[in-house]
């Protein structure tokens, strides 16, 4: 018998999901801005329309009551706020604004960067990755596919600006291989979505009061996407069909509910920091 070269990703047990956890994590969600998407099909080339959308774009601060704080994605940078009309990016396909900086949303829930103790991007597009550069000291919980790329000269191809993220480069990087619990207790698990990047990753929550929730990190952009399985125009279609398949199966098998990160209508009913989910 050959032995495989390559080692299996690691994938968690619906059993292991189910587990009820009785540690009381605190989910915050921050504003990290709007891109406004001049042509929304190019995230599902499924709708007719060519219409402009805007797409909310949040951050996640997870407390965990003994066991430190996990940022979840970076969102626009902060720098952007200086400009109130906001910028252009991408030649004009996307205009971003940000109305609040992280950092000032933070340091309103008592967290600075240096005392955050993992960092998790979901992948490092520029609306994930903006303020990446914040958390040099924070353990930095990347698959192994996506790091190593984003440091390779084939970043750019696969959208990723350097620029956002390259003091990671000096954060103890854990070099992820699939899903993996982030505090070695069940109740933060990240799950690996790969196909809008090789590496992405989505986040799966077990919110004592509130219920589990998946944090999509752009598996889906709208809600348009996951009900007619669009797949944006840049994605790997192969491991995005997988991906969504992994995450219907979670779904049907558990009792979480899917967070839509960009979904305008879906963050308008978002209580947002400094309230919490717990
Ligand atoms: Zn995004």
């Amino acid at each position: 018998m050959l032995l495989s070269a390559t080692v299996s990703a690691k994938t968690i047990s619906i059993e292991s999901l189910n587990a009820k956890s009785t540690v009381k994590i605190k989910l915050y969600v921050l504003d990290c801005g709007t891109i406004q998407a001049r042509d929304m099909s190019l995230f599902n080339p499924l709708l007719s329309t060519r219409k402009p959308m805007n797409m909310a774009v949040p951050c996640y601060v997870i407390k965990h009551p003994t066991k430190g704080i996990l940022v979840w994605d970076a969102g626009l940078q902060d720098d952007i706020a200086k400009s109130s009309h906001g910028v252009e990016a991408h030649q004009g396909v996307f205009h971003l604004t940000v109305k609040r900086t992280m950092l000032s949303q933070l340091k309103e829930i008592g967290v600075e960067p240096k005392n955050v103790t993992y960092f998790a991007p979901s992948h490092l597009h520029l609306d994930h990755s903006g303020n990446a550069n914040y958390f040099t000291q924070s353990k930095l919980l990347m698959q192994n596919s996506d790091y190593q790329l984003a440091f390779s000269k084939d970043a750019a191809k696969y959208g990723f600006d350097v620029n956002h993220y390259f003091e990671l480069k000096s954060a103890e990087h854990v070099p992820l291989n699939g899903d993996y619990d982030v505090f070695g207790d069940g109740s933060t698990i990240i799950l690996s979505t790969p196909g809008h990047s090789p590496g992405h990753q989505s986040l799966y929550l077990k919110l004592v009061k509130t219920g589990d929730v998946i944090l999509s990190g752009d598996l889906y952009h709208f809600a348009e996407n996951r009900a007619n399985y669009g797949i944006p125009v840049w994605n790997d279609k192969k491991q995005t069909i997988q991906s969504f398949a992994k995450i219907d199966h979670i779904l049907d098998n558990t009792s979480a509910s899917l967070w839509i990160q960009h979904d305008p209508e879906e963050a308008k009913l978002k209580n947002m920091s400094p309230n919490f989910y717990d």
